[in-house]
């Protein structure tokens, strides 16, 4: 584009801003996508488990600190396509309950600004988008929806079948995830996936993971219109004099700082960068950080509280696709627990480098084999109730910190032993296994996988910083469309919710620009 000046800037590339960069493109409005990363290499090493999961080759150079000062690497990625490079691509809806008031043993979890009714158009959309495979029907707490799934249920390797009887048997009602990769079981001699065993956690070196880069990026990029500038770090947002309108959108690249000027700026960075954007932007019309006259920027900070939790069963698990099963029984409660508890889900497969690695060298030789051959990997979800306490924060020197102190944990801890009741009941132990080492892992505060909450939409000014079609109260043309904008958290995984509102704000640009509707 020979002009610098745009009718839309977005900022960042992953769910939220690479969604909604395709959906404007057809608009043949002139749109500048910034990422601060650069294309991902693609390479042999995407798929090896020692490379990224134990040296974390991919993982974002960042430090941050919590709250009491302590150093730590945030498990976060900078290309382009964000953390949908390295996401496991389970694209859950919220239940039509998480729109409401939701009450937990720590508190109420607020509800929505909108309603699921207002959301399930565009998550039809969004699901068709991402390829996602499922079945309606199965899961029973899905939220009402008369669309079947784009496609059919990934199928269960034997082992996963299994466990799936064995649950069923048990009494419990498990289900297929959805998923969004591009697999056709029917004719695997064309299908995209060739369905491996390094999937969750890894990127996909053959590009068949529905992630925003694929998805939504590279074909966005076809249009002339759409321009993406890679290594665009963007520091800080100018407003006009009376501070209602960003004027400027300062960028760093390759050691030079540039100015971009747009109609309309949408932040879409992920819920820690987007909120530490707008308080690096304080100024003096926005002394608190821009569009923070409410003081909610940054905060209400929200991750899950997340178990990885490996059973290790009698019977060997040579499962290559994991991630087929998931578990919703304890999801708003339990016989014995009158509170929402959570989701469990199916986990990519542990590998013997991981154990490993995971071992810190307690493991005897050959074990790590004998394990990684016989374990179930599951990941388990428990809705963070939001708490104004919990919040990033921006320092002089712009180091950003992350303040976090869990709640609701008795619900997680109560899903934990939910899990392990079962699997006791059907014939998997952990006796090869010394506990504290493998059995029962919960993420530590750099696992920001699910982060979200930081610039929450809502009607009243007063109490939120985005309205309901997530425009800033303070601002005219400042857009956020990553998982900032959650009001609460839910229990099941963040990604469809993102990208179905990134498709509705996206209608309600297009709209405001005056284009006709948009591709998605
Ligand atoms: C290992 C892993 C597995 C996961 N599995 C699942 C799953 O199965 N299902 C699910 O729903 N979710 C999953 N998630 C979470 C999912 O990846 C996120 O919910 C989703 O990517 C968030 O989208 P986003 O648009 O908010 O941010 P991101 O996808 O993180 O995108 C933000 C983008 O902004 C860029 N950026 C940041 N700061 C700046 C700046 N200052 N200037 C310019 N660019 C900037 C970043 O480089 C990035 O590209 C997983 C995450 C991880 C890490
Ligand atoms: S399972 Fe399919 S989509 Fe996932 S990484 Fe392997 S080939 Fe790619």
């Amino acid at each position: 584009m020979p002009t610098d000046r745009y009718d839309v800037i977005i900022i960042g590339s992953g769910a939220g801003g690479g969604t909604l960069a395709y959906h404007l493109a057809p608009t043949g409005k002139r749109i500048l996508l910034l990422e601060r990363g650069e294309h991902l290499p693609r390479e042999r090493e995407n798929w090896d488990s020692r490379t990224v999961v134990v040296e974390g080759k991919y993982k974002a150079a960042e430090t941050w600190y919590d709250k009491d000062g302590r150093a730590f690497h945030p498990g976060t990625h900078y290309c382009v396509g964000g953390n949908t490079k390295f996401y496991g691509a389970v694209l859950f809806r919220l239940r039509e309950r998480d729109f409401g008031p939701l009450h937990h043993r720590d508190g109420i979890s607020p509800p929505w600004p909108i309603s699921y009714a207002d959301l399930a158009p565009y998550y039809t959309r969004a699901e068709r988008l991402y390829s996602v495979h499922g079945e309606r029907g199965s899961d029973p707490t899905e939220p009402p929806c008369d669309d079947p799934y784009p496609h059919p249920p990934v199928s269960h390797e034997p082992r996963i079948q299994a466990l799936f009887d064995d649950l069923k048997r048990a009494g419990q009602r498990p289900f297929p995830l959805p998923v969004g990769i591009r697999l056709d079981e029917s004719a695997p001699h064309r299908s995209a996936c060739i369905r491996c065993s390094t999937c969750d956690g890894f990127p996909c070196l053959i590009q068949a993971k529905a992630d925003a880069h694929v998805t939504c990026v590279a074909p966005a990029l076809e249009h002339p219109n759409v321009t993406l500038l890679t290594g665009a770090y963007v520091d800080r947002l100018e407003t006009s004099p009376s501070g209602r309108e960003i004027t400027g959108v300062v960028v760093r690249r390759n050691g030079v700082e540039e100015t971009h000027r747009a109609d309309i700026v949408v932040v879409s960075c992920g819920a820690i960068n987007s909120a530490a954007l707008l308080l690096r932007s304080a100024s003096d019309r926005h002394p608190g950080g821009l569009a923070n006259r409410s003081g909610v920027v940054g905060r209400h900070y929200m991750c899950h509280l997340n178990s990885a939790l490996i059973a290790v069963s009698r019977r060997p698990n040579p499962t290559r696709f994991q991630k087929t099963l998931g578990l919703n029984d304890f999801y708003f409660g339990a016989d014995d627990w009158d509170f929402p508890l959570g989701h469990i889900q199916m986990l990519g497969k542990t590998d013997a480098a991981m154990f490993s690695a995971e071992s810190h060298g307690l493991l005897p030789a050959g074990a790590a084999e004998r394990f990684a051959s016989h374990a179930l990997d599951f990941w388990l979800t428990s809705e963070d109730l939001p708490d104004p306490d919990n919040r990033v924060e921006v320092g002089r020197d712009g180091r950003i910190t992350l303040r976090y102190t869990p709640n609701n944990v008795e619900a997680h801890e109560r899903l934990t032993t939910k899990l392990k009741q079962l699997l006791r009941h059907i014939g998997c132990e952990r006796t090869l296994i010394p506990r504290e080492a493998y059995f029962g892992k919960r993420i530590p505060i750099a696992g920001t996988g699910h982060q979200n909450g930081t610039i929450r939409f809502g009607h009243d000014p007063e109490t939120s910083a985005l309205d309901v079609h997530c425009k800033a109260h303070d601002l005219d043309n400042l857009y956020v469309v990553d998982a900032s904008f959650f009001p609460s958290s839910a229990a099941v995984n963040p990604t469809l919710t993102i990208i179905a509102n990134a498709i509705r704000v996206g209608d309600h640009l297009a709209a405001r620009l005056g284009a006709q509707g948009g591709a998605a």
